[in-house]
């Protein structure tokens, strides 16, 4: 299906075939058409499925074609995000797609000097993707009018409110006009979500595409066991293979990752850091060379790499495990993006195990264990015995539930953590089984196509 074919101006949908897209995804099949009738809408999609554009292309649309004489310089739509990063990311998405329109973009974030955003609020502009907290400084400050404001967006929600933005989300739209359009997404549909949703937004018609929770669709999982002491050696060992060109490694501290990076850099691999301790101008510099392929390795924790859309990552590496499955899920949606492949690969230690073990039960699949061939690990520290995977059929093992923090995150049933359009766990005869498998699989290696 063309993207005229969902109701998009032409010079808007010329500019998405000059991107390179030639198909809608479905969650902009679903989600642009609604929002061209200009219902408020609820997104229920992770990145990674085209939901930036859903709801960019139809905010275009409306911008386009009602623009008048005397809305032309004021704020006619506002994107909230969590992060800079995805502010950026949104900006360029937004650039991208309204190349063949005459619209002002401007973009309001912390870490940077105010002056020059508080200029462009100040000269007019249609579009404004912000972060929560600088808005509210400016808001506060006197520099923003939402009074001519037609759409409002809230983009990945859970996020802002896992990052603690509720009384900022709850302060921006209540100072926004009560008649407008508003759209919010979200990875999943929490009761949270669902109180915001009643709080934000008004009959919402709400689009869900499968959740992206199923990363064994495009992404190959493993995992090696190491320890604490022979994960940097395990990591440099690994880069040797080529096929690693693109990295994202994940480092729990900001300390850690300036750690790994370090190691890796005087060892002759390229290689950048990614988070907040760094400016802003280090951390779009540090992306825009990972991007560029001239940095092979990008070393960021979870909430710097937040969202960011590089395309071609061919490796994400948990060199320390994810602290929460949805972290997990998050970090390894950054590889098998559209439709490429993808390699996620995650370093446990003896530590970790009972995060493992809970994690294989939230992706209802056992990860397979793979030994680094001709790494002597003996070197660094003896591995401890090796581990077992979980497996979806032992239904006499209930474990008791232990307080750490992903029991909290776990869904209530098996039922719920399938992912919608996933293969079930043991399922097989479809060429990629042995990744979906459990532990007889732990020494296959997949050749990359
Ligand atoms: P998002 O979920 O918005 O982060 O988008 C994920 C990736 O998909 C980005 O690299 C987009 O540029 C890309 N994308 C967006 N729309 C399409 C489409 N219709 N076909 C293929 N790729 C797309």
């Amino acid at each position: 299906m063309p993207f005229e074919a969902l109701g998009l101006d032409p010079k808007i949908a010329k500019a998405v075939r000059e991107a390179g897209y030639t198909e809608p995804t479905p969650i902009q099949t679903k989600a642009i058409p609604l929002v061209l009738r200009g219902h408020d809408v609820i997104g229920i999609a992770q990145t990674g499925t085209g939901k930036t554009a859903a709801f960019v292309l139809p905010i275009l649309q409306r911008l386009s074609t009602r623009g008048s004489a005397t809305n032309r310089r004021c704020m006619r739509a506002l994107v909230i995000a969590p992060t800079r990063e995805l502010v950026v990311q949104i900006e360029e998405n937004v650039r991208k797609y309204a190349r063949h329109l005459h619209l002002r973009i401007a973009t309001v974030y912390g870490g940077v000097g105010e002056r020059p955003q508080i200029q462009a609020l100040r000269a007019g502009t249609e579009i404004v993707i912000a972060t929560p907290g600088r808005l509210i400084d400016l808001m506060e400050q006197g520099h923003v009018d939402f009074s001519g404001l037609e759409v409002a967006v809230l983009d990945e929600a859970d996020r802002m409110l896992d990052m603690g933005f509720l009384p900022a989300m709850r302060r921006i739209v209540k100072a926004l006009p009560k008649q407008r359009q508003t759209m919010m997404f979200s990875a999943s549909l929490s009761k949270e979500i669902e109180t915001l949703t009643n709080e934000f937004l008004s009959n919402a018609e709400v689009v869900q595409i499968g959740r992206r929770a199923n990363p064994a669709e495009l992404v190959t999982q493993f995992v090696y066991e190491t320890t604490k002491e022979a994960k940097l050696a395990l990591l440099i060992h690994l880069l040797r293979d080529a096929t690693l060109d693109s990295v994202l490694v994940f480092s729990r501290t900001k300390h850690g990752a300036d750690k790994i990076a370090r190691r890796l850099s005087s060892s002759g691999i390229n290689t950048a850091t990614l988070h907040s301790n760094r400016s802003q101008s280090q951390r779009i510099a540090a992306l825009k060379a990972f991007k560029a392929g001239t940095v092979r390795v990008l070393v960021a924790t979870d909430i710097a790499a937040r969202g960011i859309d590089v395309e071609g990552i061919s490796h994400v590496v948990n060199y320390d495990f994810p602290p929460q499955p949805e972290d997990y899920v998050h970090r390894i949606g950054r590889t098998g993006r559209a439709k490429a492949v993808g390699d996620a690969i995650s370093f446990v230690t003896p530590d970790d195990r009972g995060n493992l073990r809970d994690l294989e039960r939230f992706i209802s699949r056992g990860i397979p264990r793979k030994v680094a061939e001709g790494f002597d690990a003996s070197a660094y520290k003896a591995l401890a015995p090796t581990m077992t995977s979980w497996r979806p059929s032992r239904p006499s093992a209930p474990r008791p539930q232990r307080p750490n923090t992903y029991a909290s995150s776990r869904p209530q049933s098996r039922k719920d953590a399938r992912p919608a359009h996933g293969p079930r766990p043991s399922a097989g005869g479809n060429g990629r089984a042995a990744v979906n498998s459990g532990p007889r699989f732990a020494d296959r290696t997949r050749r990359r196509p």
